[in-house]
């Protein structure tokens, strides 16, 4: 085999694929990688499949022990090749080499987090209780089984290979098999087989296969195996939609954490856009054009007051928006996307400012439009497009609030003494995930009391988080055990 042949990894062994030949393209440049793959085939899916079911029981794979020096290692392992893994991310990206390295650090740290959260034992989440006059009643959880994990585009790492997704199922004792994302296979090629040689090197061989390929068919060949016994999925709503659909028509319906896009409001106070409206579209612009807007957390939907402190404030946005120049897409489906939902927004509301887009690759340009309400089908431009909504009083502001899509984040820019702030709290928090006060929603912490989900499309399951510990949550079942000795059900 080539030595520029892609390889999947199936149950710790390397293979090339069969199937329909892809490789990846440098969104700067629009030029393909000279590196191809071949698709894996249903073969290898079942295989890949049977290998991590193979690994699934009551306890999980391998001991605690070993999980936290497995995710030890992995991180350590990714650590020591951060240079060569950032290269090809941001060749296959175009995100740019200090954001990867950025994105590096969170990726291990997110793995260091789970080991440590194992080594406290807190993850075993075990209630004790006595019912029926004495008899012993222990709640606890078991691993779901064997976890399917699609990769995100916009985050090569850490929504990816080794991302949230994965880390939390290995910290859970689950065995994965994973969907590389077809934008950046070989970032996704060369972060599996780092952690492949730790994952042999433990004798865990079988409880990690990375699966490479173009079409929608692998991904639904994955989620109808069997043994798979959830999903992890972070991307599009249409993606999540269509995997949560095809997971409840299976024999055996299994869940679907689909973590989606969103369009996340912004809300800006009358006494906040008079005391500083500079500062606060200045911070705007810059979540809103963070990694050319391709972010879920992305602030799409601004509301500002009218009055002239709000003018000032949409003017400058709108001015920073115009100077922003080009912004380059992550692939030709994205920034085909993007130039279709810019569409839909100036057909639905007027043009306030446009940068110019020019040069090779997937350059497109930042827009602002503005928008009057209805708002409740306004849906996710994936890329550097704002809407601004202008509002006449806070009552027309909270019933603008109640019409907005279920999201991830919602952000509120407000002075301390503001009465209203109360109400605005009550209605965003039915409507989304997490709160920011005076801050903005890019930026999500890896912590233990992160909520990064929200009511659907959002989130397929209003329930969970994908970022922070509370993500192990969605791979462990609960149980309980009624009068059962503790001998046999300690973890
Ligand atoms: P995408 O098109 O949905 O792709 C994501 C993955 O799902 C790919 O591997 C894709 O495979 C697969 N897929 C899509 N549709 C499928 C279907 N019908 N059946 C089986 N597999 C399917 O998403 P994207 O454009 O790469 O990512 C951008 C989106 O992700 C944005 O909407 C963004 O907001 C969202 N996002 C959300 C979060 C979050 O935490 N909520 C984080 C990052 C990004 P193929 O490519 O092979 O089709």
């Amino acid at each position: 085999m080539s030595s520029n042949t892609g390889m999947h990894l199936v149950g710790g062994r390397q293979e090339a694929g069969s199937g329909s030949e892809f490789g990846s393209f440098d969104p700067r440049t629009g030029e393909p990688s000279p590196r191809r793959f071949r698709e894996a085939g249903p073969d290898q899916v079942d295989r890949a499949v049977e290998a991590a079911a193979a690994w699934v029981s009551r306890k999980g794979y391998g001991t605690v022990q070993e999980r936290i020096a497995l995710l030890d290692g992995i991180a350590d392992a990714l650590d020591a090749a951060e240079s060569e893994i950032v290269s090809v991310a941001d060749r296959e990206s175009g995100l740019g080499e200090n954001r990867l390295s950025g994105e590096l650090g969170r990726t291990t740290g997110q793995l260091r987090a789970f080991s440590a959260f194992l080594r406290t034992g807190d993850h075993e989440d075990r209630v004790e209780d006595l019912v029926f006059d004495g008899v012993k009643l222990v709640r606890s959880v078991v691993p779901i089984g064997v976890v399917a994990v699609f990769e995100a585009s916009n985050f090569p790492l850490a929504f990816a290979t080794m991302g949230g997704d994965t880390a939390s199922a290995l910290a859970a004792g689950c065995p994965v098999v994973i969907k590389a994302h077809p934008d950046h296979p070989e970032t996704s090629e060369l972060v599996g087989n780092l952690a492949a040689e730790v994952v042999s090197s433990m004798d865990l061989d079988g409880i990690l296969s990375v699966l490479h390929g173009p079409s929608i068919e692998l991904g639904s060949t994955i989620v109808e195996s069997p043994a798979v016994a959830a999903v992890g999925f972070t991307g599009s709503v249409p993606g999540g939609r269509a995997l949560m659909d095809l997971a409840a028509r299976r024999p055996v319906p299994i869940p679907v954490y689909a973590e989606m896009g969103s369009v996340n409001p912004l809300v800006v106070t009358p006494a906040a856009a008079e005391s500083r409206a500079e500062e606060i579209a200045e911070g705007y612009v810059g979540s809103l054009l963070l990694g050319a807007g391709q972010f879920c957390t992305n602030p799409g939907l601004l509301f500002v007051p009218d009055g002239d402190a709000g003018e000032r404030l949409i003017e400058k946005v709108g001015d920073r928006v115009r100077s922003s120049g080009d912004h380059v897409l992550l692939d030709q489906r994205i920034a085909a996307r993007y130039e279709e939902g810019c569409r839909t927004l100036t057909s639905r509301g007027e043009v306030l400012a446009e940068s110019l887009a020019d040069g090779p690759g997937y350059r497109v340009r930042a827009v602002l439009v503005e928008m009057k309400p209805p708002l409740e089908d306004i849906e996710e431009v994936f890329g550097p497009a704002g809407v601004v909504v202008r509002y006449s009083s806070s009552e027309e502001l909270i019933r603008l609030l109640e019409g907005v899509p279920g999201a991830l984040a919602a952000a509120i820019h407000a002075e301390e003494d503001e009465p209203e702030s109360a109400d605005l709290i009550d209605v965003l928090a039915m409507r989304v995930g997490r709160i920011v006060w005076n801050g903005y929603p890019t930026g999500v912490a890896v912590s233990p009391a992160m909520m990064h989900g929200g009511p659907y499309p959002s989130a397929s399951d209003p329930l969970h988080t994908s970022v922070g510990l509370a993500a192990m949550r969605r791979f462990q079942r609960p149980i309980a055990f009624q009068g059962v000795p503790d001998a046999y059900t300690s973890i």
